[in-house]
């Protein structure tokens, strides 16, 4: 069976690869405020599509912390802020 013909009953986005799981992590993070303790905190890998999903249940994925408490994120997010109301213009 190939990886990702199936439709995922978990129902959630499917992605290819643990990286590309992972940029849509921090990805998420960048666009979303979420507060501590909410939002998706990891990665894994699906016993049923052999994809990889986000969760917001376990341990917190060590590069999504890292991004946090180095500023990287929140730099990310003021960027994004500022292309936005660019757009806006
Ligand atoms: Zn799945």
């Amino acid at each position: 069976m190939l990886a990702g013909m199936k439709k995922c009953t978990s129902g959630k986005r499917a992605y290819g690869s643990e990286s590309l799981a992972l940029e849509a992590l921090i990805e998420a993070h960048i666009q979303f405020n979420y507060r501590t303790g909410s939002g998706p905190v990891s990665v894994y890998l699906c016993d049923e599509c052999g994809q990889y999903h986000l969760t917001s249940k376990g341990l917190m994925n060590e590069r999504l912390a890292a991004a946090l408490t180095d500023g990287s994120i929140a730099r990310q997010r003021a960027a994004v802020h500022w292309q936005e109301r660019f757009k806006k213009l």
